[in-house]
């Protein structure tokens, strides 16, 4: 009996550890183990970019829970898709990258696509390695390693380079490779002493707080958190990813008072985020400087890793459900916690939250139900209601009928707190890297774990028009593959907002500058962050027999809201925004004047 080829025994190692979906783009050598791992029944969605089908492979890991998987071709393959690797190092998210490379033959000589992704990948992964042999077993064992290994422990990256030989010769066999699947996910408990040290000082924090980071998301503790959360009724404030894990309705949502609540806490938990820049490193003045913050993290290293003076109070390792539902044990065997009351006599805790809450919630209302008039364009505000409104109206995104995706700075950073999550999990942005360029990977992403094999969720994408054109030929991808995504576009003619010039003049210039031979006067200079005014972007979905539609008003964005939600081919909905507008921009998340955006 010959061997199979190094491709089929690559495409049953992952099919053996449950592997359903792969995200790639094919070429020599790897083409063969993705055609190989189609006749197993496994989904390859392939992609027009490395760089998106890395980006959709790290989100799928987040979403399902379980490693997303890559396939990549060698050389510049891999450096494409070296953004994903980055994506899932930094959002800790579980991804096995799957490499080719040249023939073993020609390592040294200039051979095709040469590269050694194991030294240039190592400093970036959680392991990247090389099968040391063709023979079935070490291939793998080497797939086999690297799928736990990105999966166990703080999840992360990993890399495996299979040589064209490796893959399109027959392997050297040695008896029965198959392997069973990878033992289910070890989730530590926490030391008993912790337990009781977290108790105590829950017990005399007069301002607790529990700030929920997507950690918890991905670890799935929605139901421990929430009990925790309504037991001893602690307020909470979930981060961008964090949202749903509680519902972001949930009365103890602090969300709209995000620096009040992070200010005047004396004692927070932390569940399953970093203090890092979105947590503002837990320093003062954000903080207290006598805050004492319980943190919990499934990664040791991260434990105690703030500088800020005397943080953490106390370090817990361990699985988030497992250690929360400890502390639930704990608190109901225990006397119950007092009731938040901070400033003595003063204003209480959750008081001086709500009056904040207030204050900001009014700003926002305001903005969003001022009207268009006709003869202006849409405001970000403005827009997003209008679309919040009428999917409330057709659909049940309450019931978690609907995954957004927002990308895009003022499309990311306005949008957050008009759309409401009441489940975990059903919202991704640019994350800890703050990565412009994931929307569109992240879309596939998402049809793929709430769609495939039966469908469940729209997926609607709020994308700025700077960020929709990093990856806007995967709408090639969403049709090819029968995805019904739904895009807005929200078009304000540039990055962060465009050119400061209000409409007209932009428009004016512009066409200026398309007229004139390049030497434009300084005045006529559009600046670093324009793009073309008015780009017809829903012509992207039209190319592909997708649906496109144009909005400018009011009334149009609410019939292409309607009409895109029950298209069953992906639409792009190309919304004009006024550009130049820069009242909005407050990057909430690094300076200090900076105020609820959350
Ligand atoms: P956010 O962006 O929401 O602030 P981060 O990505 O910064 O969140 O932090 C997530 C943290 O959650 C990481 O430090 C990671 O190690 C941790 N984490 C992931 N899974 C678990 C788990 N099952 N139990 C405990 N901590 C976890
Ligand atoms: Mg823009």
């Amino acid at each position: 009996m010959t061997s199979p080829l190094g491709a089929k025994v690559i495409a049953q190692a992952l099919h053996d550890l449950g592997v359903t979906v792969i995200f790639g783009l094919v070429g020599l050598p790897v083409t063969d183990i993705a055609e190989q791992a189609i006749d197993l029944g496994i989904r390859f969605i392939g992609f027009r970019n490395e760089q998106a089908c890395s980006y959709a492979a790290t989100a799928y890991g987040y979403l399902t829970g379980k490693p997303g998987v890559c396939l990549l071709v060698g050389g510049p393959g891999v450096i494409h898709g070296m953004a994903g690797i980055a994506n899932a190092s930094a959002n800790a998210w579980p991804t096995l990258f799957l490499g080719g490379s040249s023939e073993t033959s020609q390592w040294t000589k200039g051979g095709f696509q040469e590269m050694d992704a194991i030294a240039l990948l190592t400093p970036h992964t959680k392991r990247a390695i090389r099968p040391h042999t063709n023979s079935a077993d070490a291939i793998v064992t080497a797939i086999h390693d690297a799928y736990r290994v990105c999966w166990y422990g703080r999840p992360g990256p990993t890399f495996v380079d299979l040589p064209t030989d490796f893959i399109m010769t027959p392997v050297t066999a040695t008896g029965n490779s198959r392997r069973r699947p990878v033992l289910a996910l070890p989730k530590p408990a926490a030391t008993p002493d912790t337990i009781s040290a977290a108790v105590e000082l829950l017990k005399h924090a007069k301002a607790p707080l529990v700030i929920i980071g997507k950690g918890a998301a991905y670890a799935r503790a929605e139901q421990p958190i929430r009990a925790l959360v309504n037991s001893s009724k602690l307020p909470f404030l979930p981060t961008p990813m964090g949202k749903g894990v509680v519902p972001d309705s949930h009365p103890l949502n602090t969300s709209s008072a995000r620096s009040v609540a992070l200010r005047e806490a004396d004692v927070i938990i932390l569940l399953g985020a970093r203090l890092n820049w979105i947590l503002h490193f837990a320093a003062s003045p954000k903080y207290r400087k006598d805050v004492k913050i319980i943190q919990v993290d499934i990664s040791p290293e991260e434990l105690g890793r703030s500088n800020s003076a005397g943080q953490p109070a106390l370090s817990i390792f361990g699985d988030i459900s497992t250690v929360v539902d400890q502390l639930n044990e704990a608190l109901r065997a225990g006397t119950p916690l007092s009731k938040p009351s901070f400033g003595g006599s003063g204003p209480t805790y959750l008081d001086a939250i709500r009056n904040s809450a207030l204050k900001n919630e009014s700003k926002a209302r305001t903005a969003a139900n001022t009207q268009t008039r006709t003869d202006m364009p849409l405001t970000f505000e403005r827009a997003f209601h209008i679309i919040k409104e009428t999917l409330h109206s057709i659909s049940a995104p309450e019931n978690g009928d609907v995954v957004y995706i927002g990308e895009g700075s003022q499309t990311m950073d306005i949008s957050r707190s008009v759309f409401p999550l009441e489940h975990p999990r059903q919202k991704l942005d640019a994350g800890t890297y703050a990565t412009m360029g994931v929307g569109l990977a992240y879309c596939v992403a998402a049809w793929s774990a709430y769609n495939l094999p039966r469908k469940t969720k729209k997926i609607v994408a709020l994308e700025g028009d700077s960020a929709l054109g990093f990856a806007a030929m995967e709408i090639e991808t969403m049709r090819r593959h029968e995805m019904d995504v739904l895009i807005f576009c929200m078009n304000n003619s540039g990055i962060y907002s465009g050119d400061t010039a209000d409409a007209a003049d932009w428009k004016a210039k512009q066409a200026r500058l398309l007229n004139s031979s390049g030497s434009s006067e300084r005045r006529d200079r559009l600046k670093s962050s324009s793009l073309m005014h008015e780009a017809r972007y829903e012509q992207l979905a039209e190319m592909v027999g997708g649906r496109g539609i144009f909005v400018k008003t009011e009334e149009e964005l609410e019939k292409a809201t309607k009409e895109g939600y029950a298209e069953g081919r992906v639409t792009v909905v190309n919304v004009i925004i006024e550009p130049g507008n820069d009242k909005n921009i407050s990057f909430a998340w690094m300076e200090k004047k900076a105020e609820a955006k959350m």
